[in-house]
């Protein structure tokens, strides 16, 4: 490293999973980060609640505060490891008026306080910048917001939780319930004690909120996120998709699309469990991997793959994140802002057109098929495949057997009024799912 560099005092704001790691590696491997950045990189310090507290990972004594806010004052960058909304939010505040460039991991925060971060940061030319709070090691913010700015992006369909991907492998590979499932999740460390933010589907929709955000140029707010979780899948569903072909997973799915209602372009941003081909690149997202499929009018299709979650992976996005900063900082001029000059309106998610998949158990009887056929019609609601399983004897009752449908397009109003249709119908004995199709 060259003698005359600058040195850019760095202050990592959390020493756990990530916090850790990042701390540990800016000590490592100090002169190579440097030479890549055209400055010196100091660590100034490692805010902790604790500072007592045994860490897996060693960092020296002399570095560890619980006083976070004399730690920004004076720092060049400020890296936000701690989690959770406040202190996080003032922290970053304090850190960005200073006119510290900041970094941080927190999707629940930008997903909550985006906007007032960043204005905070264009206020006083600093740079917020962000690539692990969706999908950690997988380099997905940058990609969207440099490499495809010359570019329209039009959708974005992502499996960015890890934890609801392990459950639903799970529940495919084994043949578990969601309750056993989530347990052996929980066991090995892949969910939370609670693990609310990730099964209900909260988790994926900051990042979501974060993605469409950034891709269509719009702020959309995490109230603007149509949400559904997984807790509502169940052994039986996974099994219908089994036998047609499909796999479930829960995505993310932001789009442009253009609103029924107005026929003006705007913005669809949505959280469910959705079937998709077995065929399909996502279905081989084992395990609590992340993928993000990206479509743009000019590169088509892009994909990518990769460890979603862990303080290492999480570690080399913040790493990458920090020598952006120094490099910004030795060159100087005012940082980039978010853009939301598209300023598109929200999609009403009722009006998107989707495919479905709806499982029911039936009387098995001639005619049957012709009255589930004409409720459909009568909803004006097309169907595109439709599956019948060998009948079977319930205890006592009439022989029944399971049909599985798929529909063409329609819309969520048209396939609400079918299934309550089916659901009252005297020939059907259950709606046992519905599930949206994409692929
Ligand atoms: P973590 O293990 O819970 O660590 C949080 C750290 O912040 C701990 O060191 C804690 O101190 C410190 N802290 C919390 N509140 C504090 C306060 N008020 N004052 C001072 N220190 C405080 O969290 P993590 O898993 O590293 O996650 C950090 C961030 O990265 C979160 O925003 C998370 O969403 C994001 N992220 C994590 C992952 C991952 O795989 N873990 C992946 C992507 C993004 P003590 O150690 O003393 O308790």
């Amino acid at each position: 490293m060259r003698e005359n560099y600058r040195k850019l005092r760095v202050a990592v704001l959390g020493g756990g999973t990530v916090g850790a790691q990042v701390a540990r590696r800016l000590l490592d491997n100090a002169d190579e980060l440097g030479s890549r950045s055209g400055a010196g990189l100091e660590l100034i310090g490692v805010a902790v609640r604790d500072v007592s507290a045994r860490r897996s990972v060693s960092l020296p004594k002399k570095l560890l505060t619980d006083d976070p806010h004399s730690l920004i004052v004076g720092a060049d960058i400020v890296v936000e490891l701690m989690g959770g909304l406040e202190p996080a939010r003032t922290l970053i505040l304090e850190a960005l008026s200073s006119g510290a460039d900041v970094i941080t991991a927190n999707k629940a925060l930008l997903a909550e306080h985006g906007p007032e971060l960043f204005d905070a940061a264009a206020k006083v030319g600093a740079q917020l910048y962000y690539e692990a709070a969706v999908a950690a090691a997988i380099p997905i913010i940058r990609p969207l917001r440099d490499s495809l700015a010359g570019d329209h992006v039009t959708k974005i369909m992502g499996i960015v939780n890890g934890t609801t991907n392990y459950i639903l492998d799970e529940m495919d590979t084994l043949g578990l319930g969601f309750e056993e499932a989530l347990a052996a999740a929980t066991e090995l460390g892949y969910a939370e004690a609670d693990p609310t933010a990730d099964i209900e589907g909260y988790d994926a929709a900051q990042k979501a909120s974060i993605l469409s955000s950034l891709a269509f140029h719009t702020a959309v707010p995490l109230s603007d996120v149509h949400r559904e979780g997984i807790t509502g899948v169940s052994a039986a569903q996974i099994e219908a998709a089994k036998r047609s072909g499909h796999v479930i997973k829960l995505l993310a799915i932001c789009e442009r699309r253009i609103d029924a209602s107005t026929g003006t372009e705007g913005v669809s941003t949505r959280v469910h469990p959705t079937l998709i081909p077995r065929s399909h690149p996502f279905a081989a997202a084992r395990g609590a991997n992340n993928a993000v499929y990206v479509e743009a009018e000019a590169a088509g299709p892009l994909m990518f793959y990769g460890a979603g979650a862990g303080g290492p992976e999480t570690a080399s996005a913040v790493l990458g994140d920090i020598v952006s900063a120094a490099r910004r900082h030795v060159v100087g001029g005012p940082g980039v802002g978010e853009s939301t000059h598209a300023d598109l309106p929200v999609v009403d998610p009722g009006l998107v057109p989707t495919r479905y998949q709806i499982s029911l158990t039936v009387t098995d009887q001639p005619g049957v098929l012709a009255t589930i056929a004409s409720i459909f019609s009568e909803a004006g609601v097309s169907v595109e495949t439709l599956s019948q399983s060998t009948p079977h004897d319930e205890a006592g009752a009439a022989q029944t057997a399971t049909l599985v449908i798929q529909t063409h397009q329609a819309s969520e109003a048209d396939l609400s009024q079918t299934v309550e249709k089916l659901a009252s119908s005297p020939v059907v004995h259950q709606v046992a799912g519905v599930v949206r199709v994409e692929g």
